[in-house]
């Protein structure tokens, strides 16, 4: 996985995108926790990690379940050269930029990426 997709990986520009989360409706991320042992709603952060060496550079957005905080680092990109990240796409992983980590919540090929299953969820439930 590397980060070619980065600049277009937000959600206007993406090929199966998710409606964004206005009107009411908001995207449930479901995964398997380690924490419970059984699938749960995962929740945006709204972190990034990053861990840059030098010469490569990991991005992760992690969520939290939503009952044991049991933490997901969703990948964004592994071992990328950092020249091939837009600097202001790096600066907003380093500075936990949340319509940035919002913006990765929302984007369908993000969440395929990582095998992250989620459904539309409206009002209030
Ligand atoms: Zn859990």
């Amino acid at each position: 996985m590397s980060c070619k997709k980065a600049d277009a990986v937000l959600p206007t520009v993406s090929s199966d995108p998710v409606p964004p989360s206005a009107g009411g409706e908001r995207i449930a991320v479901c995964h398997r926790c380690g924490g419970c042992g059984k699938k749960q709603e995962f929740v945006n952060s709204g972190k990034f990690r990053v861990n840059a060496n030098g010469k490569s550079v990991d991005v992760w957005l992690i969520y939290r379940c939503k009952k044991c905080k049991h933490s997901w680092n969703l990948t964004i990109c592994e071992r990328t050269k950092p020249g091939k990240i837009p600097r202001e796409l790096f600066q907003a992983f380093q500075e936990n930029d949340e319509e940035t980590a919002m913006a990765y919540g929302r984007d369908a090929a993000f969440l395929k990426r990582n095998h992250a299953e989620w459904r539309l969820i409206r009002g209030d439930q």
